[in-house]
């Protein structure tokens, strides 16, 4: 049995984070990875995915995007490459290709059983990932068969789709994205529109995530909003990463062809029922971004702020009022159902008592209830980014500074 100081569970953004963080503090400690470093985007994207962040927010503890395109957009495989030097550059003591299948307390911190030894660690930083698993609703259960049953994670292209129309549940930043290049590449797509928040890429000149970057509104800390749950839960920008800054939302995919419908309610073989939600689902989007511009143009006349003349405001208008409460995907022809609809997070190998009912770790910036327990990389873990590529290191460096006091024998209030 090993013994160390930290064990560092996942090599994602916020694993490599930590360890770099914890090196600056002198703190022994290794990252154990299931498979590589950065593994949830070499086996979890889409060919045509690129960051949704511009190049300039790609900011980590110790490094900054320094080339040629810092508005631009990275692809993934260059984001693994990043990952990979970053890695290497920071000497990050990484034990790959080792599974964590228990942790639990231990006489003087807690026993770490992986699937190649045993460690006993003082402190534990739980780094795997906020979108660990899909969240897919239980009416999926219903589909028969026949009907091909996606997730994000295991879409590439629309060539491995079956011949046939594609029902997209969601329409945050992953159904849009789906949606557009499944209908684009000839097939019709249905998107099921569900709460989601709309902005364009571009306001009054700038990217948007720099006017939210500027505002402050992107590092927000949690203590300051009104309800801290709420905004855990909120859906995922409408925002896509392409080299033109082009926006991307259900009006613009309905002018390309694809048929929205409102959520979907339940399933029972090829009857799919849906809310009749649809108008107020994107008018409550509409009327979301308009508040946020306002925001922006707010700032913009109270500082004097250069900034070009804003863009007329298009709401979105679904082409028919009433639309349909069912659908038969077998009367449609749609072979495929893609479920957009977000992530959940399950930790059967965490048998020290930090979950809550829900399944989640009980957690206040990244501190559980256990001492020496963290967990980092969590929607809005401290502030708005904090599982955002961006916002993860402003986490890490606090919880590696409490790790190094509490070895120093001093215990951060
Ligand atoms: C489609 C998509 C697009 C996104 N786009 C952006 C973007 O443009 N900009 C941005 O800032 N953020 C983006 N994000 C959000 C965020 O940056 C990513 O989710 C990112 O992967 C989070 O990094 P992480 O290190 O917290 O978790 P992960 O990358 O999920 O890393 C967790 C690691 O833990 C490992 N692991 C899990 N369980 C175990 C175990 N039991 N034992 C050992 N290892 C284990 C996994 O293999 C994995 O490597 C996006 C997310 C998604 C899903």
């Amino acid at each position: 049995m090993d013994q160390i100081t930290t064990l560092v569970i996942g090599a994602g953004q916020a694993g490599l984070a930590m360890s770099r963080c914890l090196s600056a503090f002198g703190v022994e400690h290794e990252v154990v990875e299931r498979g590589q470093v950065a593994e949830r985007w070499r086996t979890q994207s889409w060919d045509s995915l690129n960051l949704l962040t511009p190049n300039w927010m790609t900011r980590l503890p110790g490094f900054h995007y320094e080339g040629g395109d810092p508005d631009g957009f990275m692809s993934v495989p260059d984001l693994i490459a990043l990952f990979d030097r970053y890695s290497a550059q920071s000497s990050a003591p990484i034990i790959s290709g080792t599974s964590v299948v228990s942790v639990e307390p231990a006489d003087s911190g807690f026993r770490v059983i992986t699937d190649r030894g045993t460690w006993l660690a003082d402190s534990v930083v739980v780094a795997t990932g906020y979108c660990d698993l899909p969240a897919v609703p239980g009416s999926s259960r219903g589909l028969p068969a026949s009907i091909t049953q996606l997730v994000p994670a295991n879409y590439r292209r629309p060539a491995q789709l079956p011949p046939g129309g594609v029902l997209i549940v969601g329409a945050s930043s992953t159904g849009v994205q789906l949606a557009d290049e499944i209908q684009q590449s000839g097939r019709q797509v249905t998107l099921a529109v569900g709460r989601h928040l709309r902005l364009p890429r571009r306001h009054r000149g700038r990217d948007v995530l720099w006017w939210l970057d500027e505002l402050g509104v992107l590092n927000q800390p949690a203590e300051t909003v009104h309800s801290i749950e709420i905004s855990r839960h909120q859906p995922s920008l409408q925002l896509v990463g392409k080299p033109d800054h082009s926006s991307l939302d259900v009006g613009l995919l309905q002018d390309r062809g694809v048929r929205l419908v409102g959520r979907v309610l339940g399933i029972t073989r090829y009857e799919v029922a849906l809310a009749d939600d649809l108008i107020a689902n994107t008018a409550a989007a509409d009327v979301k971004m308009a508040e946020v511009l306002t925001r922006i143009d707010r700032y913009i006349t109270r500082t004097g702020f250069p900034a070009e003349d804003p863009e007329p405001f298009r709401p979105t208008w679904p082409a028919a009022l009433d639309t349909p409460e069912r659908l038969n995907l077998k009367s449609e022809g749609i072979e495929t159902v893609i479920w957009a609809t977000g992530y959940r997070r399950a930790y059967p190998w965490l048998r020290v008592p930090v979950l809550d009912d829900s399944g989640e770790i009980m957690q206040a910036g990244g501190f559980t209830p256990r001492f020496g327990l963290y967990v980092l990389g969590m929607n809005f873990q401290s502030r708005r980014n904090s599982s955002f590529i961006d916002g993860v290191g402003a986490d890490a460096w606090t919880i590696a500074e409490q790790i190094a006091r509490s070895i120093a024998g001093v215990r951060v209030a």
